[in-house]
């Protein structure tokens, strides 16, 4: 049984913006528990929405940014939180937000009273599931600026993000996924603990930042465009959609020295052996 929030004052909701707003008390708890002691932290929260979590965020948080898109949720959350110095809610599309700068200095009243060194932040959220892969994308790519991620996507997103290689959800977001941190599903939750219920089932993910790419010798962009090439048709062998972007003869030496069958499927290799066969068509030449 969920127990919910009583008396909540319903607004006005914009499906398009994937407002499905959680109200499961429960849930709500465990996700900030999640980000674990972040008194001294910048906390990033995604969708503050009517400040399910916002509430309990503020509390907790040595300083909470919260990037809502919605102008009249975003106005509601500003008269909310105006009284805590350490709350700053930005109207955005966090598609659109520069994080680097966010994340650089600390505006408002607290201008210049906090170090301005580099520091990492946590970033929290029950996504609005219509941008998730771009939102991803967005923070994976900010990865030195941020320590932690606790997120609500739809289940089989979370079950895609941390699939282990050979198992059937693993494909080109699992692998991106895991080459920026590792990744832990946490719990899963049903529609009934929305309002107003979404159509699919929803999970709670965790990562930990750790990008991968200087351990494993590969540079960022070369290797997640030659994962893109790897996972191109999820049907096909390696070997036939590298040839997508490769010489035949390239490829063929190439998975020999990297000891990899040419007709394996991508989701089976593991991220250390995608690394040394990147390295070796690297090796041979550039793509076609
Ligand atoms: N955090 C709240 C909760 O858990 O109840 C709301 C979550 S609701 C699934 C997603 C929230 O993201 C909504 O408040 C919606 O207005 C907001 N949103 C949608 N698109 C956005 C965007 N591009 N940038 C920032 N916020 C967005």
């Amino acid at each position: 049984m969920v127990k919910v929030l009583p008396n909540r004052v319903v607004s006005t909701r914009k499906p398009k913006l994937g407002q499905n707003f959680l109200v499961d008390l429960d849930a709500m708890q465990r996700i900030v528990d999640a980000l674990g002691d972040v008194r001294e932290t910048t906390v990033v929260e995604i969708g503050p929405g009517e400040a399910a979590l916002t509430e309990l965020l503020a509390r907790r948080s040595g300083r909470l940014i919260a990037v809502e898109l919605d102008r009249v949720l975003a106005a509601q959350l500003r008269m909310r939180f105006t009284p805590l110095t350490n709350v700053e809610v930005l109207e955005a599309d966090i598609l659109q937000v520069d994080l680097g700068t966010v994340l650089g200095s600390t505006p408002g009243p607290l201008r210049d009273l906090r170090p301005t060194g580099l520091f990492k932040a946590h970033v929290v959220g029950n996504l609005p599931y219509y941008i998730t892969t771009d939102i991803l994308l967005k923070l994976f790519a900010a990865a030195d600026r941020i320590e932690t991620l606790v997120l609500m996507v739809q289940k089989e997103v979370a079950d895609r993000i941390t699939a282990a290689p050979g198992t059937r959800d693993y494909g080109l977001l699992s692998a991106t996924a895991q080459m920026y941190g590792t990744v832990q599903k946490l719990f899963e939750l049903g529609p009934e603990s929305f309002d107003p219920p979404p159509n699919v089932r929803s999970a709670v993910f965790r990562m930990k930042m750790q990008p991968r790419f200087a351990a494993l010798s590969v540079d960022e962009p070369g290797f997640i465009a030659f994962l893109k090439v790897m996972f191109a048709q999820k049907r096909k062998t390696v070997s036939n959609n590298l040839k997508l972007a490769y010489d035949k003869s390239i490829v063929k030496s190439s998975l020999e020295r990297a000891a990899i069958a040419g007709t394996t499927r991508a989701e089976a290799i593991s991220l250390e052996d995608m690394a040394r066969l990147y390295l070796e068509l690297k090796a041979e030449r550039t793509p076609a």
